[in-house]
């Protein structure tokens, strides 16, 4: 049984959360095919929803610690 998924690719500055648009830090990969984007923000709010159809989730949040983001902009 070999997985078939792409290795995974790390997020850049250009890869934008599919809510507000800011800096994504986590990337869903659907069972389905397509994937989501999410900042650390709407990552917490949505990741428990979307675990149950991700094929995959790359969280690279702990980022986060390494840069000065600035906050996501309100909603
Ligand atoms: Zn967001």
């Amino acid at each position: 049984m070999t997985p078939t998924l792409a290795p995974a690719v790390p997020l850049t500055a250009v890869d934008r959360c599919d809510r507000c648009g800011a800096t994504a830090y986590v990337r869903v990969v659907l069972q389905g095919g397509g994937e989501l984007l999410f900042c650390s923000h709407h990552a917490r709010k949505h990741l428990d929803a979307v675990r149950p159809i991700a094929a995959r989730i790359d969280d690279e949040s702990a980022r986060l610690d390494a840069v000065n983001a600035p906050p996501p902009p309100p909603e």
